[in-house]
This record gives structure tokens, sequence and C-alpha cells, in this order.
């Protein structure tokens, strides 16, 4: 068995190097296997926005101090038409870039015993007995050896190809961002403002300063299922319409999409798991990804080891998929069923700005919905209470 990995992960983004360091922590001893198709460090299109939501679950893993050279951000600015708010966060956040935070956290994974190789994966297969990850070095004409594995996660991100082999199916709703990094405007230094627009939501553009000169720019709104999907100009004339100025200078403008997450969340038994992106695990109302990745990549991680030591055979871990469904629903359930529900309410402009009123008239109703958009939070009665007094009818 000694050529058979007991947890192959493929993609070394958040997701992937949070899988690692939850088995790792929960069995160091454990055979782990991270691949990625780039060398780290690497660029991932994101606004870089950190919840600090994400470094709680990375200190239970034992990773601490990762952004302490940083600098962070207290302040949120939020603006709909002609109403805003500008507050302090209950907690700091992060903006920092992708190209630093996932080296950061593939460098501590490796640290803490994971292998990490770089292949482009191009399936998996099922066996009774293990699963068969398909890849090939980058830029190889043939494909390379097969790897073997009692179980594998698949944080490959929103085109995940391990989710096409075990979860094939409805495409999720999915949004388009596009950002670019520019030098920081004055009127948006040490905050991070979000500027809702007209379009499909969540539709807005922002500018995250980064504590460094440069702020994060860009745009995003939800896609239609059918028909084209925006263009990069319109993407960029929306940045430019919404946040005048904010793109001045800009460089290395990149897209992406974000798979959005619903209610209920599935995922099926057996030896594969899906984690962050690769599970559609974007917040629907807000496109913040990178603490569901880091939560599901642990959460991932000790699925696998309590799966091995429940069946520690060699063919051991099937159970890992069931274990692992459990652990998720039970972090992030209500709080999937309270997001899709919210970006049901955001697609009536006026519920939107009685949201932003209701935040700038208080600060729980403010923090409360930071919560929900940023972390595990919920629609409290104290936010739809303050919301009702602020919704404006639409006039005749
Ligand atoms: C423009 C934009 C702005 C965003 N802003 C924010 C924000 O401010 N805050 C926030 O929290 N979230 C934000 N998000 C969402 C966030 O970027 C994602 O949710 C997050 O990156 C998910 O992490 P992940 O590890 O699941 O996937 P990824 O970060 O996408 O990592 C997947 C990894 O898998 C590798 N991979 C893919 N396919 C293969 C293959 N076949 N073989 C081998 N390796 C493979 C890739 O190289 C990559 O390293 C934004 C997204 C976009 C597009």
């Amino acid at each position: 068995m000694s050529d058979v990995w007991d947890l192959v992960i493929v993609g070394a983004g958040p997701a992937g190097s949070a899988a690692a360091l939850g088995a790792l922590h929960a069995a160091p001893g454990l055979r782990v296997l991270l691949l990625d198709r780039t060398d780290f460090p690497r660029d991932k299109p994101c606004g870089d926005g950190i919840a600090p939501h994400a470094l709680d679950v990375l200190a239970a893993v034992g990773v601490h101090g990762l952004l302490d050279d940083k600098v962070p951000v207290h302040r949120l600015e939020l603006v709909s038409g002609t109403d805003r708010v500008s507050r302090l966060m209950a907690r700091n956040a992060y903006v920092v870039p992708r190209a630093e935070l996932d080296a950061r956290l593939l460098e501590r994974a490796v640290a803490a015993g994971a292998c990490f190789r770089r292949r482009r994966v191009s399936g998996v297969r099922l066996g009774q007995t293990h699963a068969v990850v398909d890849c090939a070095e980058p830029g190889a004409d043939a494909t390379g050896a097969p790897i073997r594995a009692r179980t594998v996660v698949g944080a490959d991100g929103a085109h995940s190809v391990v989710r096409r082999a075990v979860a094939p199916g409805r495409r999720p709703r999915s949004a388009l961002a596009l950002r670019g990094y520019a030098p920081v405007q004055d009127a948006t230094r040490g905050r991070q403002l979000i500027v809702f627009g007209p379009r499909r939501q969540p539709a807005y553009a922002w500018s995250f300063d980064r504590g460094d000169g440069l702020a994060n720019v860009g745009y995003g709104e939800l896609l239609r299922r059918r028909g084209p999907a925006p263009s990069r100009a319109l993407l960029l004339g929306q940045l430019a319409e919404l946040l005048p100025g904010a793109s001045t200078g800009g460089a290395g403008w990149r897209g992406h999409h974000l798979p959005l997450s619903s209610w209920p969340w599935r995922h099926p038994d057996g030896r594969v798991l899906l984690v962050g992106d690769a599970a559609h695990l974007v917040n629907p109302v807000t496109g913040e990804g990178i603490y569901y990745a880091v939560a599901t990549g642990v959460l991932a991680g000790r699925a696998v080891v309590r799966a091995l030591d429940t069946d520690p055979r060699p063919s051991g871990g099937a159970g890992a998929g069931g274990e692992h469904r459990r652990a998720v629903r039970l972090l992030l359930g209500r709080h999937l069923l309270h997001t899709r529900f919210t970006a049901g309410l955001v697609q009536v402009p006026a519920l939107v700005q009685a949201a932003v009123r209701a935040s700038a008239a208080q600060q729980h109703v403010f923090d409360d919905l930071v919560e929900l958009g940023l972390g595990g939070g919920r629609i409290t009665a104290g936010v739809v209470r303050e919301m009702s007094r602020h919704v404006v009818p639409p006039t005749r």
C-alpha cells in the first residue's frame, strides 16, 4: 500500500491548504499530497478581503500570526444610491493579495507535513478500494502516472474537475467579477468600500485598501443562466460609473467566476470530498468565499481522519463524504439558508436601500449584516425590525 496516499488534495488554494492543515492537525503522521497546476506564489483574481473568521479557523489548526505584518482594515462603507453607511467593524479584516496569502498558507501546510507537487489533474476515478487521480506535469505531452489515494479532496476551484467526476449536474447560480490594483484614492483610504449598482444583484463595485498604497478595485454581478456573460468592457464601465476614478492607474485586471451557494447544500457519500469553490460555496450576497474555503477545508481534513480511524483497513475512507456533509451542514446549514433567502431579497432595490439605512441607524444592524455577509451569521430579529422601519415604498 506504500504507493497509496492517505489523502490527495487537488488544488492548493485556501481550501486545499486548509484541508491539509485540518487533516495533519488531527493526525500528524498522515500521508498527505497536495497537487496544483501552478507553482506558488501565484495570482488568483479576488477582492483579497479576508474576514477575521477565516483566521479563527486557521488558529484552531495551529496557524497563528499569518497576517501579523499586514495593515488591518477597520472600516466598512456601504453605498446604495444616495444612502451611505460608514462604520467600524466589530473585528478587523485584512486585504492581502492572494499571491501572498495562498503562498503563506501552502507554506504552513508543507511545514505541517504535506507534500506538494505541481500537477494538472484531468480527472478522478473511483475504484472499490481507492480513488485514482489522473494527472500530468503542466506542459508535458503525455499523462503522467496516476496517483492512488484512500481519500481525495477536490479543492480545485470554480471549474473543478474533481466535482465533475463525483457530483456532475446542475450548474450553480454564478457571478462574474473583475479586479485590478490601482493607487488608493484619498476618499477610499483605510476602508473597504462597496457601492451597489443597479444591475442583477449581487452587483457592486468595490475598493479595498491594501494598506500599502494600492487598493484592490473591481466590479462583479450575477450572471443570467442563459445568454451572454457581461463583457470586460461592461464590467470596467460599471466600475468607472459606480466608483469614478478608482481604476485610474490600475493594472493586473483579471476576471473569474464565483459559484454561489444555495440551500440545501448537497454532497455525495464516498471517499471524494469537495471544499471551497469546488463545493459551490461562495456567499450569494457578498461574494465572500475565503472563509467558507478555509472552514470547509479544515472540516474535510478532519472528516478524512475520522473516516480512516473508523475503518483503518487499506481500503478505508469511504465514510469520509458522509462525515464531511454532516459537519458542513452543522456549521453552515442554517447560515446558507439565511444567505439564500437574503440573495432573493436583495433583488429588490428598496430592500438594499433599507439595509443600508438601517445599518446607518443602528450599529447592531450593521454588525449583524457583516456577520451574515462575511461569516456564518443569520438574519436576526433586530435586522428585520430595523429594516422594516426603513423600507421606502416605491413611488407610483
Ligand atoms: C473577482 C473576485 C473577487 C472576490 N473577492 C473576494 C473577497 O474579497 N473575499 C473573499 O473571501 N472571497 C472573494 N472571492 C471569492 C474567492 O476568491 C474564492 O471563494 C476563493 O478563492 C476560493 O478558494 P478555493 O481554494 O476554493 O479555490 P481557488 O482559490 O480558486 O484555488 C483553486 C486552486 O486549484 C488549482 N486548480 C484548479 N484546477 C486544477 C487542476 N485541474 N489541477 C490542479 N490544480 C488545479 C488552481 O490553480 C488553484 O490554485 C472573490 C472572487 C472573485 C472572482
